[in-house]
């Protein structure tokens, strides 16, 4: 980024409770994953000046290190955590405005993060200052921020779960402040995700001559029927709360040039998308066997990567709670969802109930990525309701969500 722009303010305070300031802040800092660029340092400062004491862990496991903030107000119990990420994906190509300049046009912020998610971190410091200037608070808020959630997500939440654990820290329920809603603050809370298998397929076989194939030995047609194997019948029919589980066919490379060669080496990629029917390991296996029918004369190789399992915090207490604090404050009753891609929560759940609610989705991760200062202040007002109606009520601390 060559143009200058203002250097991040760490003195940014969200104490009048709102959320603007500090989620401009957060998206001047051109915190590109692994990079933080200041911006837990921006968070830390506005969360110090709430009370919040807070905690920096880096971890640098296999690559770069990164970043992490814990943030803690309060020092009983329960302990209300949000949860979310500074990190953000590359710029790209497209954008009309400077992406870390969080210019304001027509009463809409834009830059990288405005939602995905640091407008909805802004939003939650924002709702804990008035929560906060309207009297004590009967327990404790917390916040479980990591810079690296859009990367392989080796040194974040994960890492910091467990650092948590050891130092005998308790989250009762959680908030993911992902963007959820897909055109409409208020439309969706997502309870649970789908687990992701991603598969690499090579087929091994003879090259020769395509006027003799007879002395060639063809890895295309195994492939293809291997492929055909995965996506022959639908893996099911969905379940109670998530959609059927889909099989994407990524990408086939043979890569050959000549028109009459039989190559000798046919790769595909492919990605499942699984519901609570299944585990990684079990559809892992599905697949090694459904290959080994087509594997006769050749050999072939089988990469998988499960880069999460499916997983639901049942409707509850905690869905109860977001959705009311939507109803209340939009009039919108939201649907509890389960579709889209993997999130953090999928660390979380192991520790306690889950659920995800932030900003509208619709630009996240494109060019001129954006959200409304009108959404901004209906978030931010969600989210104090959330905390209002979690610190009044009788509390729950029953996990009751799925292995
Ligand atoms: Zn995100």
């Amino acid at each position: 980024m060559s143009p200058a722009r203002p250097h991040p303010s760490s003195d940014i305070t969200v104490s009048s409770g709102d959320a603007l300031a500090l989620a401009r802040a957060l998206i001047r800092c051109p915190s590109v994953t692994p990079a933080n660029a200041g911006a837990l340092d921006v968070l830390q400062a506005a969360a110090e000046s709430l009370g919040f004491a807070c905690h920096r862990q880096v971890f640098g496991e296999g690559g770069e290190a990164v970043d992490n903030l814990y943030a803690r107000l309060g020092t009983t119990g329960p302990n209300f955590c949000f949860a979310g990420h500074t990190d953000v994906v590359p710029v790209g190509d497209g954008w009309t405005v400077d992406p870390f300049a969080a210019d304001i046009v027509n009463g809409t912020l834009y830059g990288r993060g405005a939602a995905d998610m640091k407008s909805a971190i802004a939003a939650f410091l924002a709702a804990v200052a008035r929560l906060r200037a309207a009297g004590k608070i009967p327990g404790s808020i917390s916040l479980l921020i990591t810079g690296d959630e859009e990367g392989d997500a080796v040194n974040g939440t994960a890492k910091m779960l467990d650092w948590l654990h050891a130092k005998g820290e308790h989250l009762d329920a959680c908030l993911v402040g992902e963007p959820t809603n897909p055109t409409k603050l208020g439309e969706m809370i997502k309870i649970g995700r789908r687990g992701s298998l991603t598969g690499k397929l090579t087929v091994y076989g003879t090259p020769g001559h395509s006027a003799y194939p007879h002395l060639a030995d063809n890895p295309i047609p195994r492939l293809m029927q291997m492929l055909g194997a995965l996506i022959a019948a639908p893996l099911d029919q969905g379940s109670a709360h998530f959609p059927p589980s889909t099989v994407a066919i990524t990408t086939i490379d043979v890569g050959n040039r000549a028109t009459n060669v039989i190559p000798g080496v046919a790769k595909a990629g492919f990605n499942i998308r699984f519901n609570d029917h299944h585990t990684g390991a079990k559809l892992k296996d599905w697949v090694r066997t459904s290959c080994d029918r087509f594997a006769a004369t050749g050999t072939y190789d089988l990469e998988v990567k499960i880069s999460g399992e499916s997983f639901l915090t049942p409707p509850g207490p905690l869905s109860n709670l977001v959705a009311g604090a939507v109803k209340a404050v939009t009039g919108m009753t939201p649907e509890l969802s389960t579709t889209g891609g993997t999130s953090d929560a999928r660390f979380i759940r192991k520790v306690c109930p889950v659920c995800e609610f932030g900003m509208i989705g619709l630009t996240m991760h494109k060019a001129d990525e954006s959200c409304s200062l009108a959404d901004l202040d209906t978030l931010t007002a969600i989210y104090l309701k959330v905390l209002q109606n979690y610190f009044a009520g009788p509390g729950f601390d029953s996990p009751g969500q799925s292995a």
